[in-house]
C-alpha cells in the first residue's frame, strides 16, 4: 500500500482509458474522429465505434478484467451498474473475449426498479443506457466500467447525467455569444468547472454495526448528547490519527489510479469528521469522479475496520456533513471567465459574468434551494452550521464596493477618483486571502469562482450544477439578446450591469448568514427563506422554472414533474424507514432495557426495605422514580409515532403525503426521541442497548 512519490504520476489514471491511452492503442484516424465526438458532440460511426470498442477491450484484459457494464446515474442519487462479461461461444465448445461498438454505444438493462417519476410504467421496463464518450472508461473490480445516460424507450430521461450534460451546452453556447461581443472566437466552447469539497464521518465498524440508525439511516435517530462535542473545535486542522492517515492513503491511492485528482485531506469540525477535496475539473467529470469518491470512501473505511457516514447530520448537535461545489466558467484553452484581467476589456467581460451570477442567484434562489432539497439536508441548512435556507450572495468587500460605484455612479473607494466606467477602468487586484472569506455565506466569491455551500454531503454534484448551468445560461442568453442589438456596446453595457446590479442587490449580503438579525433583514429585503424540503420541491414546477427548463433544453415539463414526484416519494420514503427503524430500536431495545433497570432497582429497593434501611431519599429510589415517570410518557409516544406512521398515505407521494411526514411523523419522532434521551442520561451504562455519542464518536484511535 506505501507507495513511493516517484510512483504517483505512474499510478495516476493506470486504471483509466484516457487521452494517452486513446493515442497510444488508436490508429490515429479512429482517434481524430473519436476527439470530434468527444469534442463537438460529432455523431460516431459504427466502424469506429467497434474500432474503439476492440481496442478498450484489449487494453482491460491486459489488466485482467473480464467484463463491462455501462456505469449510470439514476435518480436514486447513487449509480448503478449491470455487467456482463466478454465471452462469446467460438463454437468449438470454447470462448473468444469480444467486445463490440454497438454494445459500447448502447445497452439495455431491465429498468423497471428504478425511480421513474411516472415516465414509465412498469410493463414498458425498457430503459436503454448510452455511452458518454466525453467522460473516461475506466477499470474497478476486474470490470470495465463505461460512464453513460440512462433514458427510457419514450426518450424520456431517466438519470441525472442527461440533464447535466444538456445544462452544460445551455451554458457553454450562451456564454460563447457573451464572449464573441468582447471580441472572442465565437467558436470557443465554455465548459464549467467544478470542485466538489467532500466532508463525511468516519466511525469504528463494530461500533457502527451496533446502531441499527446508522446502518438502515446513515443517522442517528437516538442519542444523548456528549459531554464533549465540538465546543473545543480542537478537532478543526487538527493531526491526523494514525488509522484515519493509513485510511486517508489508500483512499489517494485507489482514486489516483482511477485518475481523480484528490488534493486536500483534512479534519473537519465535529469530532470524527474529515474533508477531501480534488483538484477542479469539467463538471462532467467532477461528477463521475465525485460519486467514485462517495464509493470509495466507504469501501476504503471497510479496509480499515471502519464505517464512513456520508448522511448530512448523523449526529443530533454535532457539526452535518456538507459538499462545497466550487464552481467556475473558462474556455477551453483554460481561460477562467471568473478572473478578473488585466485589462480593462477583460474587467468588463468579468464584470458582466458576475453580474449574470447576481442576477441568476436572485431570480432563482427557489431553484437553487430545490436543488439541495433532501431530507437529510434539512436537518443542516439553518442550524447554525450550514448556510441558512436563505439564498445570498457574497461579494466581499472590495467587489461589492465596485458595484456599488457602478450602480450609484458615485466615486469608488478612496485609491479612484471617479466612478468605475467599466470598458474604460482597471479593477484593483481583489484579495483572495481565505482569512478574508465569509464562511457562512452560501453563495460566495472567492476570488476567482463561487462557492455554492448548501449542497449536503450524499448529494450527487449534478443537481445542484444543472441548477446552476442552467439558470447563468439564462442570464447570459438575456444579456447576450440586449447587448446584441446594441449601437454603442460600451454606453449599453455599462446601463446593462448598473441597472441589473439596482435591481438584484438585494441578494447580496457580506454579513453573518448565521444571525437572527440576517433571517429579519432578508424577510425586509423579501428573499426566500424556504426551511424544509417539502416546500422547496414544490417551486420546481412553478411556471417560470419550467419555461426556463424548456427554454434551454435541460428538462421537458414532463421531466421535470417527474423528478418533482421522486423527490416527494424519496423523501416519504426517507421518514417513514427512519420512523419504523426507530420504533424497532425503541420497543425492542430501549424498552427492555428501562425495564430491566427499572426492575433491578426495584429489587434492591425492596432488599434495603427488608433490612430496614430508609429507601425514601435514597439514589436508587430517585433514580427508580425518575425513569418510572419517563416510562409512561415513552409509552404514549411510542403510540403516537406508530399512529401517525399508519395513518401516512403510502400510495401517493404528493406534495400532501410529503408534509405529512413532515409535520406528525417527523414530529412524532422527534418527541419520541427526547424522552428516550432523557432515559439514556438516567440508565446505567451496561444496561443502554447502544454505543453513546461518546463512543460513536471517539470510536477511532
Ligand atoms: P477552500 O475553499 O477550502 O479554501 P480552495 O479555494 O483552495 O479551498 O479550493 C477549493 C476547491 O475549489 C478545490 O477543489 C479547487 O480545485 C476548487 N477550485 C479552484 N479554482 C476553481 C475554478 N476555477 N473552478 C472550479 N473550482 C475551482
Ligand atoms: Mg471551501
Amino acid at each position: 500500500m506505501d507507495i513511493k512519490n516517484k510512483d504517483v504520476s505512474e499510478l495516476f489514471g493506470s486504471l483509466v482509458f484516457n487521452e494517452k491511452v486513446m493515442k497510444e492503442r488508436l490508429p490515429s484516424d479512429t482517434y481524430k474522429a473519436l476527439k470530434k465526438t468527444i469534442d463537438m458532440g460529432m455523431p460516431l460511426s459504427e466502424e469506429v465505434a467497434d474500432t474503439v470498442a476492440k481496442a478498450m477491450k484489449d487494453w482491460a484484459i491486459e489488466k485482467g478484467v473480464t467484463h463491462y457494464t455501462h456505469w449510470f446515474q439514476p435518480m436514486t442519487g447513487i449509480t448503478a451498474e449491470k455487467h456482463d462479461s466478454f465471452i462469446t461461444p467460438d463454437n468449438e465448445g470454447g470462448v473468444i473475449m469480444e467486445f463490440s461498438g454497438k454494445s459500447l454505444v448502447k445497452g439495455e438493462p431491465d429498468a423497471s426498479s428504478f425511480p421513474s417519476g411516472g415516465l414509465r410504467a412498469t410493463f414498458e421496463a425498457r430503459g436503454y443506457t448510452a455511452w458518454d464518450p466525453t467522460s473516461y472508461a475506466f477499470i474497478k473490480d476486474k470490470s470495465l466500467y463505461i460512464p453513460g445516460v440512462f433514458y427510457s424507450y419514450g426518450g424520456q430521461v431517466l438519470d441525472k447525467k442527461t440533464p447535466l450534460l444538456r445544462s452544460m451546452q445551455a451554458i457553454s453556447k450562451q456564454a460563447q455569444r457573451i464572449l464573441k461581443l468582447f471580441g472572442h472566437n465565437g467558436d470557443a466552447k465554455v465548459i464549467t468547472t467544478i470542485g466538489a469539497e467532500q466532508e463525511y464521518f468516519l466511525i469504528d465498524r463494530e461500533i457502527f454495526k451496533k446502531r441499527p440508525d446508522l446502518v438502515y439511516c446513515g443517522r442517528t435517530l437516538l442519542g444523548a448528547r456528549p459531554s464533549k462535542g465540538q465546543d473545543l473545535e480542537d478537532h478543526y486542522f487538527g493531526a491526523i490519527k494514525p488509522k484515519v492517515a493509513a485510511f486517508m492513503q489508500e483512499l489517494d491511492n485507489q482514486l489516483w489510479k482511477l485518475g481523480v485528482y484528490s488534493k486536500t485531506k483534512h479534519n473537519e469540525v465535529a469530532p470524527a469528521q474529515h474533508e477531501i477535496a480534488p483538484i477542479y475539473t469539467s463538471c462532467n467529470t467532477a461528477t463521475d469522479h465525485n460519486q467514485l469518491t462517495m464509493e470509495t470512501l466507504k469501501t476504503a473505511a471497510a479496509k480499515f475496520n471502519l464505517a464512513c457516514l456520508l448522511h448530512e447530520k448523523p449526529f443530533t448537535g454535532i457539526n452535518g456533513s456538507g459538499k462545497h461545489i466550487n464552481w467556475s466558467m473558462s474556455t477551453d484553452k483554460g481561460v477562467n471567465l471568473l478572473e478578473p484581467g488585466d485589462t480593462p476589456c477583460d474587467n468588463a467581460q468579468f464584470l458582466l459574468f458576475v453580474t449574470a451570477v447576481i442576477k441568476a442567484v436572485d431570480q432563482y434562489q427557489d431553484l437553487l434551494r430545490a436543488s439541495v432539497a433532501t431530507a437529510g439536508n434539512d436537518h443542516r441548512l439553518g442550524s447554525n452550521e450550514a448556510p441558512p435556507a436563505i439564498v445570498s450572495i457574497y461579494l466581499g468587500e472590495e467587489l461589492t464596493s465596485i458595484f456599488e460605484s457602478i450602480e450609484k455612479e458615485t466615486k469608488y473607494s478612496p485609491k479612484a477618483v471617479k466612478p468605475i466606467e467599466i470598458g474604460v477602468d482597471i479593477l484593483p487586484r481583489l484579495p483572495k486571502d481565505t482569512a478574508d472569506r465569509n464562511r457562512t455565506s452560501p453563495f460566495a466569491f472567492t476570488g476567482n469562482k463561487f462557492e455554492f455551500r448548501m449542497p449536503g454531503s450524499s448529494s450527487s454534484v449534478a443537481d445542484p450544477v444543472i441548477i446552476i448551468n442552467t439558470i447563468i445560461a439564462d442570464v447570459l442568453r438575456e444579456f447576450a439578446d440586449i447587448l446584441d442589438n446594441s449601437q454603442d456596446f460600451n454606453t449599453e453595457l455599462n446601463k446593462l450591469i448598473r441597472d441589473t446590479v439596482k435591481k438584484h442587490k438585494r441578494i447580496i449580503f457580506n454579513g453573518n448568514n448565521y444571525s437572527e438579525e440576517w433571517e429579519r433583514e432578508a424577510e425586509k429585503r423579501g428573499l426566500l427563506n424556504i426551511k424544509s424540503t417539502v416546500d422547496a420541491v414544490s417551486y420546481l414546477i412553478h411556471e417560470k422554472n419550467v419555461k426556463l427548463f424548456e427554454r434551454h433544453n435541460v428538462f421537458t415539463e414532463r421531466e421535470i414533474r417527474s423528478r418533482q414526484e421522486i423527490l416527494y416519494e424519496n423523501y416519504c420514503k426517507i421518514i417513514h424507514i427512519e420512523a419504523l427503524t426507530m420504533l424497532d430500536m425503541v420497543k425492542k431495545e430501549v424498552a427492555p432495557a428501562v425495564v430491566s433497570y427499572s426492575n433491578d432497582l426495584a429489587e434492591l429497593i425492596n432488599r434495603k426495605k427488608k433490612l430496614n434501611f430508609d429507601v425514601e431519599i435514597s439514589l436508587e429510589k430517585n433514580i427508580l422514580t425518575k425513569i418510572s415517570s419517563l416510562s409512561s410518557t415513552l409509552v404514549s409516544k411510542i403510540n403516537e409515532l406508530e399512529n401517525a406512521t399508519l395513518m401516512a398515505d403510502k400510495d401517493k407521494t404528493t406534495y400532501k403525503t410529503a408534509k405529512y411526514y413532515r409535520d406528525s411523523v417527523f414530529i412524532a419522532m422527534q418527541t419520541l426521541r427526547s424522552v428516550v434521551d432523557e432515559l439514556e442520561t438516567l440508565v446505567a451504562k451496561k444496561y443502554w442497548p447502544f454505543p453513546s455519542y461518546g463512543d460513536i464518536l471517539y470510536s477511532v484511535d
